[in-house]
């Protein structure tokens, strides 16, 4: 089992296996989109699977694909494969912007995926179409409708809640769950991102957004289970589907942070809003053994902060974009 210097237990690696992304959300990336990562510089397949089975090893049960764009990359269901049949994975998931997945929802969960997270912000084609930059909101939702047809369990559904952007949402999205056997999950806008900037008037707390939902209907807490993150669970009485209320930067969830990040170019990062970096892409390029990337594992761990600063004086917007380092 790995622990950190504060004795929360790490079971939970994100990897951001492509920085590219086919959308370009405000508030995630400029127009233009931001430099892209030299593909030299992101980790082959073979890299993240050989760091996967060596922190396996050492703790790490559940994984999490993310990006960028995962399901952009070439080869995702093949890698996915491969991932699944890592001993000691036993929690393999992938957070997606949906444009792709009807096409590859029914392949992954052949190669072990497990369940699916889809970033949708608006159930407006034209808002959608406003926050993206794109014109694909039919795509998305058609891949959200095969995620449940090939039976990918959970289905979530992340709604990042900007106030003046898509608070006059929070009550229909809300609605889908009365249906739909779907997981909502209303996520606080954070500080992060190349894109506009963050104001704190933008942010639509949680509290606010559990107000709104109770014009839907009486919130009935649901009692987290082991593989749950931070995300206080709710069913609207005589629900199919859930609420899932993750308050990123009002709630401090860092002392049940379970979670390390490795990004497309090989860095190990311990918390969304530090730019502290270990690099294990160099170590694998220049001949490092097992036992020398458990060393830099333990490294990462041991630098990993105590809690985000976010809305104290010394916070520091990170460096990094979201989709760099695998939202
Ligand atoms: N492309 C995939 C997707 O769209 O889900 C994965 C990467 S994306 C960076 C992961 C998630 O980060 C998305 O749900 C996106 O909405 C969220 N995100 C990006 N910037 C954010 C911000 N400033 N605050 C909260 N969530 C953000």
């Amino acid at each position: 089992m790995l622990f950190d210097p504060f004795k929360r237990k790490i079971n939970y690696l994100r990897i951001s296996i492509t920085d590219r992304c086919n959308l370009r959300c405000r508030y995630c990336m400029p127009e233009e989109g931001i430099p892209l990562i030299p593909h030299e510089e992101i980790l082959t397949y073979e890299e993240i699977l050989r760091i996967v089975r060596v922190f396996a090893m050492e703790g790490i049960s559940k994984v999490r694909l993310t990006g960028g764009e995962p399901l952009v990359r070439k080869g995702i269901v093949d890698f996915v494969f491969h991932l699944s049949q890592i001993e000691g994975i036993r929690d393999l998931s992938l957070t997606t912007n949906g444009i792709l997945l009807k096409d590859f929802a029914r392949d992954l969960k052949k190669a072990g995926l497990k369940r699916i997270n889809i970033s949708l912000d608006s159930l407006r084609k034209e808002r959608f179409c406003q926050i993206t930059r794109k014109d694909d909101y039919e795509r998305v939702w058609a891949g959200i409708e095969e995620a449940l047809t090939v039976g990918l369990s959970p289905v979530k559904i992340n709604m990042v809640a900007i106030q003046g952007l898509n608070d006059d949402e929070i009550e229909s999205f809300a609605v889908l769950t009365l249906h739909l056997p779907i997981i909502i999950r209303y996520i606080e806008y954070m500080p992060s991102g190349n894109g506009e900037k963050w104001k704190e008037s933008e942010l639509l707390t949680i509290s606010r957004i559990k107000a709104h939902l109770e014009n839907v209907g009486k919130l009935i807490p649901i009692p987290s289970d082991q593989w749950d993150g931070p995300a206080k669970r709710f069913r609207i009485e005589g629900a199919l589907g859930e609420i899932g209320l993750i308050g990123a930067v009002t709630s401090h969830f860092c002392h049940d942070c379970n979670r390390i990040r490795l990004t497309s170019d090989g860095k190990i990062r311990t918390c969304l809003f530090s730019d502290e970096e270990i690099d294990v892409k160099e170590l694998l390029r220049h001949g490092g053994s097992d036992q020398d990337l458990k060393e830099r594992l333990l490294a990462a761990l041991a630098k990993k902060p105590e809690r985000h600063s976010i809305n104290t004086h010394q916070f520091k917007k990170c460096q990094r974009n979201m989709s760099t380092i695998g939202g």
